[in-house]
């Protein structure tokens, strides 16, 4: 934590002094980092050299991931990282601006609810995006906002009857929980916009100044005919814009595609506000900022108008990121971000994830019956840009993957653990260090390759399989080479593990958390599934055969294997028959 606070501290903004809570009667006549250049022409997208920001100097990253170096093996093999860019709609090879340095945004929540899948899907993404690029040795400036002012927010705050700066302050809380719970890292810096109101304003000054943006009763549009590169993320016309579909019908706007960098306190009190509400003075009179412009103002003071990577959702490349990048562009005409990075749509037995459909999940509604890692590796089971979809067999199918791979991982520390690892010569016999090699290089050419995790995960199961294979080995001559390749192919798995963000604190813990949450959605407890295998020994005994496979059978339908082995019956958690197949839960 001091580590943390000791990398927030230089970042955060002297400009937390004008953080409004309340009504303030004063206009901000702030200064920002944000040098700005006229508008002459707009080169979006092209390589041209970043507009420095007092900010660039603080590129740098104290956070380590824990544990050793992922496995280093993959020998002379070539680190070239691919990632696929919405803008230019294929993978390109990553190449920061500065050696060494990645910056990197990603849009953040709107702190008014809880965060949904959807959010955990994004976040788990970025997290693995943001570890991958600190094992290749980058030091990444990690720059995700809060949205801490919004309309939404006011209206949760108005019908709560709370204050929405202190709502929003509370579902900042319970996001940085979520984000333990899925073990995201802490990015570099968590921006929130009622922090950065003077550089939000300067930057509408400026794009006013450049003339892409008009005032209209003190609101504030943005001129989308004076951006040429309008719609080149999204592929989208500017005719598509058609008023009275996605875009509401303003008759006072310019084009119906114009929006909003700045909104008029009075008339937000005509739309739904209530007095009360927070709001800034600007040059153009009392108000908000539109969405978009905050994001655009947030990511220039921390990392500069030209950096690496910008990320979110799929479904912000329109208008979210669209806007953002006429923003930039049209404060400052070198603005560039090298990569747009998204990721798919959840959906939920294969329908849209919605509020409005009720099949609408919170994360902490889904860890209540899941491990979160389960659902950390659900996420990271589809590649990040392919659409995921969430089902009860999916969580399950995860859970199960997860007990396996720790109790693999767990036995094969046990049994090492039994022999002084000093005295290891570091021989590993051939048939090992090949299963090794193979598994290392799948990995990272999989993770080069625009982090395909799924196949990472796949490709785990070989040497799990080895190391079980082991285990079960009976013990003889060549028990020295048995115990070196274990303790190989144990570190190894657990490296992957750490770049993938999937490693528990203690395997024995995780074991005893994944089977307690198998007893919660059995709802059984442990002693009763203790009695039914007694019963069921004792049904054995009797050569009641029916009624002892009975007792297993109706144990499976609920996701509780029981295993028998000469030292007796034990249990682990499996997927319920009764998910696995419907003519089993219909009998
Ligand atoms: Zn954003």
């Amino acid at each position: 934590m001091a580590t943390l606070l000791k990398w927030y501290k230089p970042l955060l903004p002297r400009l937390s002094l004008f953080y409004r809570k309340t009504f303030t009667s004063k206009p901000l006549h702030s200064k920002t980092n944000l040098r700005v250049r006229s508008f002459s022409a707009i080169n979006c997208g092209s390589k041209s050299p970043p507009c420095t920001t007092s900010s660039e100097s603080n590129l740098s990253n104290s956070l380590a991931i824990d544990g050793d170096n992922f496995g280093n093996s993959s020998r002379e093999m070539k680190k070239e990282l691919w990632l696929y860019n919405t803008m230019s709609r294929q993978k390109e090879l990553f190449k920061p601006k500065i050696e060494g340095r990645v910056g990197m945004y990603v849009c953040g929540v709107t702190a008014y609810d809880l965060s949904h899948i959807g959010h955990a899907r994004v976040y788990v993404a970025f997290d693995v995006l943001y570890r991958y690029l600190k094992y290749l040795g980058y030091e990444v400036n990690y720059v995700r906002n809060f949205t801490d002012v919004d309309d939404k927010i006011i209206a949760r705050a108005n019908e709560l009857g709370e204050d929405p700066i202190n709502l929003s302050r509370r579902y900042c809380e319970e996001f940085h929980h979520d984000m333990t719970y899925l073990n995201c890292l802490p990015p570099s810096v968590e921006p929130r916009v009622s922090d950065h109101m003077p550089q939000i304003i300067d930057m509408i000054k400026q794009i006013i100044d450049n003339g892409c943006a008009y005032t209209i009763n003190g609101d504030v549009y943005f001129s989308v005919d004076k951006f040429p590169g309008y719609g080149r993320l999204s592929g989208r016309k500017l005719e598509d814009n058609r008023a009275g579909e996605r875009v509401a019908v303003d008759s006072r706007k310019k084009h119906p595609a114009d929006f909003a960098l700045w909104k008029e306190y009075s008339s937000l009190i005509l739309q739904s506000a209530k007095e009360g509400e927070p709001f800034w003075e600007s040059p153009w009179g009392p108000g908000r900022p539109g969405w978009h412009i905050e994001c655009s103002a947030m990511s220039a003071a921390y990392l500069g108008f030209s950096f690496d990577i910008h990320g979110g959702g799929m479904d912000l490349v329109f208008p979210h990121h669209e806007n953002e990048i006429a923003q930039s562009c049209a404060t400052c005409h070198e603005s560039n971000v090298s990569y747009w990075v998204h990721n798919g749509f959840v959906t939920i037995d294969s329908e849209k994830m919605s509020k409005s459909l009720g099949n609408f999940f919170t994360i902490r509604e889904v860890i209540v019956l899941y491990h979160p890692l389960a659902l950390r590796l659900f996420l990271m089971g589809t590649h990040y840009r392919s659409p995921i979809n969430y089902s009860e067999l999916q969580l399950e199918s995860a859970s199960d993957r997860l007990f396996y791979i720790y109790q693999t991982l767990h036995d094969c520390v046990n049994t090492v653990s039994q022999y002084d690892e000093a005295g290891l010569k570091d021989s590993i016999p051939s048939g090992t260090a090949t299963c090794i090699n193979k598994f290392q290089d799948e990995c990272l050419t999989s993770m080069l390759d625009d982090l395909h995790t799924p196949v990472v995960l796949a490709a785990m199961s070989e040497p799990l399989k080895t190391i079980n294979d082991l285990l079960h080995t009976p013990k003889g001559k060549k028990q020295e080479l048995r115990i070196e390749s274990l303790a190989a192919l144990g570190k190894t798995i657990r490296n992957i593990l750490t770049i993938l963000g999937l490693l528990p604190d203690s395997y024995s813990e995780a074991l005893q958390q994944l089977k307690d949450y198998a007893l919660k959605r059995a709802k059984l407890t442990e002693d009763q599934v203790m009695k039914k295998i007694e019963e069921r020994n004792v049904a054995r005994k009797n050569k009641e055969y029916e009624k002892s496979d009975a007792i297993r059978k109706d144990l499976a339908a609920v996701g509780i294997a029981l295993m028998d082995s000469p030292e007796g019956t034990t249990w682990r958690p499996a997927i319920p028959l009764a998910l696995q197949d419907p003519q089993f839960a219909a009998s």
